[in-house]
């Protein structure tokens, strides 16, 4: 078993109060390694290698030629190591090991992407009605960026964050998730491998307070971008408020996935199947509320509850499972406890709702695929963010009440619609208040295209060209192309 530090100025270092946490494969359930918990002093230490990195350091004031060309070399790295980041996240979170190297894969893509990015001109020549005058603007980076990120994807949401600032030429602070602390860290070590100048990106591992908390508050820290729950989104907004750092935040969901009567109904199926149960239903995106026209509601609740029974629950690292486990005992309790809210309220249960056992993994935190019938928009299971494979089926009418009852949510990160009418398709996503609608899909997601919530599920996008822009200060420069200023008081002197 590996005991981890932190990861400052290039380097594994010791926790100052010798604190360890410990890492727990959820599918075996036992202790594989253990990562600092890291205090206020250790935060501390991490935040001024990066405003030393940032400052007087060589990443903003390099090239953008030189900062792409080694966002490159790390995304060369990741794809060399692939099958090993992979293995790391699936013994982190227990999401199937198919499922984490697809992503894993995908990172490269992500670096190379914002590696071209970091080389786009970023500023604009304004055509001006003062005369004598030339404006141009430029984009600099903010500073230190603090990023912090859950456990579900502990690599690519880490991407998302890391590619655009290093590329604008900020320097990083990460917080991975105390759940999946290990695969940052080695990532970490694969970028200082790279060639990224030391404190460009460090790594502080612990829980959301001390640790997370004391990075927030630090006075160095000029940015935070956060992916998490819009609780604890809330909470950061908050103190981010304090000093006015920038922020951005990638929080919860609750999103409908909306079947008319139209729709290609196996394809629809297909897609609310990978829509809910994809990754044991713990994404953001998660099309949690199943919202299914009365004509064909029956028909829908059947087969979904059809197809939940069929998913083969096991073993993460084994080709043929459909469904890792849960990431953690508290997640796996939280999961268990919506059964009985939902239950308790009235909804019908036709699949699931109980643990999975999977032979060979006694105390593996498995679930089975669960699906709640005749749920109205109104009980805890259609309103709270459960983050576990629980679908809420809901009948309507008509568009106009598939339309109300999607908005009628805190939430609106995303939004999925079933239809064989290319008007209804247009007109219904125009409608949806949600940061991305599919038509006719899920849950695809792209470098190259931005992703972020409505109401409480964020505040800014990540990803596409914009990303950038969450990065960066925008500064406007004046230029006198005349004969001087002339004295105000005395303008014929
Ligand atoms: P969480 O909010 O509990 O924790 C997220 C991170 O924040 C962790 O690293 C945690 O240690 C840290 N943290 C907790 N409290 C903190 C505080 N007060 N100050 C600073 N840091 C703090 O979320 P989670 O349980 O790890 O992840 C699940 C949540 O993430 C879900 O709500 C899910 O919807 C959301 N999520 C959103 C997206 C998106 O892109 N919108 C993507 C994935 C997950």
């Amino acid at each position: 078993m590996r005991q981890y530090g932190l990861f400052v100025d290039n380097e594994m270092v010791e926790p100052a109060t010798g604190e360890y946490l410990d890492v727990v494969n959820p599918a075996r359930g036992h202790v594989w390694a253990r990562v600092a918990n890291a205090r206020a002093d250790d935060v501390g230490r991490a935040v001024e290698s990066a405003r030393r990195a940032f400052e007087s350091g060589p990443w903003p004031a390099c090239r953008a030629a030189d900062r792409a060309k080694l966002l490159i070399r790390l995304g060369q790295l990741v794809e060399d190591h692939a099958e090993e980041l992979a293995g790391l996240q699936v013994d982190e979170n227990g999401k199937l090991m198919r499922e984490m190297l697809g992503q894993t894969r995908l990172l490269p893509e992500y670096f190379n992407y914002y590696a071209g990015l970091a080389q786009m001109p970023t500023g604009t020549t304004n055509p001006l009605h003062v005369k004598d005058m030339v404006n141009y603007t430029v984009r600099e980076p903010l500073g230190v960026v603090a990023a912090i990120t859950p456990w579900n994807s502990p690599l690519l949401l880490l991407a998302w964050k890391l590619g655009p600032a290093l590329a604008a030429g900020n320097t990083v602070v990460a917080k991975p998730s105390e759940v999946t602390p290990v695969s940052v860290l080695r990532l970490a070590e694969l970028a200082a491998e790279a060639g990224l100048p030391p404190g460009v990106f460090n790594v502080v591992t612990g829980l959301g307070s001390p640790t997370g908390t004391a990075l927030t508050g630090h006075p160095g820290v000029d940015k935070i971008a956060f992916t998490g729950s819009t609780a604890t989104g809330r909470a950061i907004a908050a103190e981010a408020g304090k000093s006015l750092k920038r922020v951005s935040l990638e929080l919860g969901g609750k999103s409908p996935n909306i079947v008319f009567a139209d729709a290609d109904l196996d394809s629809a199926v297909n897609g609310l199947v990978a829509g809910i149960f994809g990754a044991s239903g713990q994404t953001c995106m998660a099309g949690s509320r199943i919202l299914v026209q009365e004509s064909h509601y029956d028909e829908v609740v059947t087969r979904l509850a059809e197809r939940a029974e069929a998913i083969k629950v096991g073993d993460p690292r084994d080709a043929a499972s459909e469904m890792g486990t849960v990431a953690c005992q508290a997640q796996f309790d939280k999961v268990r406890h919506y059964v009985e809210v939902a239950t308790a309220d009235g909804a019908r249960l036709v699949a699931g709702g109980k643990p999975a056992v999977v032979d060979g993994f006694p105390d593996g935190l498995f679930m089975r695929p669960t699906v709640f019938a005749d749920v109205r928009n109104d009980m805890r299971i259609a309103r709270e963010e459960v983050f576990g494979p629980i679908a809420a089926v809901i009948p309507f009418r008509d568009e106009e009440e598939a339309v109300r009852t999607a908005n009628d949510t805190d939430f609106g990160l995303a939004a999925g619609i079933w239809t064989g009418e290319v008007q209804r398709a247009h007109r219904v996503a125009g409608r949806l208040r949600a940061g991305t609608v599919w038509i006719n899909n899920y849950r695809k997601t792209s470098y190259a295209t931005p992703f972020g919530g409505y109401k409480q599920s964020g505040l800014g996008r990540e990803n596409g060209p914009d990303a950038l822009h969450e990065y960066t200060e925008e500064k406007s420069v004046w230029v006198d192309t005349g004969q001087g200023v002339k004295d105000p008081f005395n303008p014929r002197a």
